[in-house]
């Protein structure tokens, strides 16, 4: 079965189209949707059914983990535990935006999404439809490029459709996404926390906020 295509622009959302694609989140379907990054190919993140779905889609392995997209910040404290006092400032900062966080997992995240970790990644895309989107799901997508693993990241509705038609049920199209660096993911249980992927966001401009971070090497 093809995919739905749904085109929108940001500034003119198209509301029942975002709604409907919530529910097909919520009821455990696939919606590719843009980021700033890349188009991301949701799946609700608290249902490990739709994360098996998410990684057979892409063929990616399954312990290889999601990140958790969040649209509120306050949304933060239902799938982590743990929050570090820094998280706030890092937060005010560069959410939304390119950052990825980890922490220790709350009990609703299920480990189907987490790789079998004890952590989560979670990150707030600053993309209006993403934003939309989520919060119409319930709030909590994962959502790694919506391209079967090893092909390059979808910046297009259009590649999204070519490369995963039939193995998704909707794609919002909101034009072309800038084809932006990666986010950079955070460690926040460690401390000083530690750059674990570089992207957008750099040690310097993390240092002007919370000092000291270190990088994985
Ligand atoms: P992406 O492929 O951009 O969706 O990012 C997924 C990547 O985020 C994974 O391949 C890991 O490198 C990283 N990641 C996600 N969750 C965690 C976690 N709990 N701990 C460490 N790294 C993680
Ligand atoms: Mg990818």
């Amino acid at each position: 079965m093809r995919a739905e295509v749904v085109s929108m622009t940001a500034d003119n959302l198209d509301m029942e189209a975002i709604r409907r694609g919530g529910d097909i989140l919520k009821q455990g379907g696939l919606v590719a949707f843009p980021t700033e990054t890349v188009y991301g190919l949701g799946g609700d993140a608290l249902n490990p059914q739709a994360s098996m779905k998410i990684y057979a889609a892409k063929g990616r392995p399954s312990d290889n983990p999601l990140i958790v997209h969040i649209a509120d910040y306050e949304d933060l404290k239902a799938v982590a535990v743990n929050i570090p006092a820094k998280t706030d400032a890092l937060a005010a900062h560069f959410w939304p935006g390119p950052l990825t966080m980890i922490f220790e997992k709350s009990e609703v995240v299920p480990y189907g999404t987490t790789g079998g970790l004890d952590t989560v990644a979670v990150r707030m895309p600053s993309d209006p439809v993403a934003a939309a989107v989520i919060r119409a799901a319930g709030g909590f997508v994962s959502a790694p490029s919506a391209n079967t693993s090893g092909r390059p990241s979808p910046t297009t509705a259009q590649h999204v459709s070519e490369d995963l038609d039939g193995k998704i049920d909707m794609i919002l199209d909101s034009g072309s996404v800038d084809i932006g660096l990666e986010s950079t993911i955070l460690d926040m249980t460690v401390e000083p926390p530690m750059i674990l992927r570089p992207g957008a966001i750099t040690a310097d401009m993390f240092e002007e906020v919370i000092g000291p971070v270190s990088v994985d090497e």
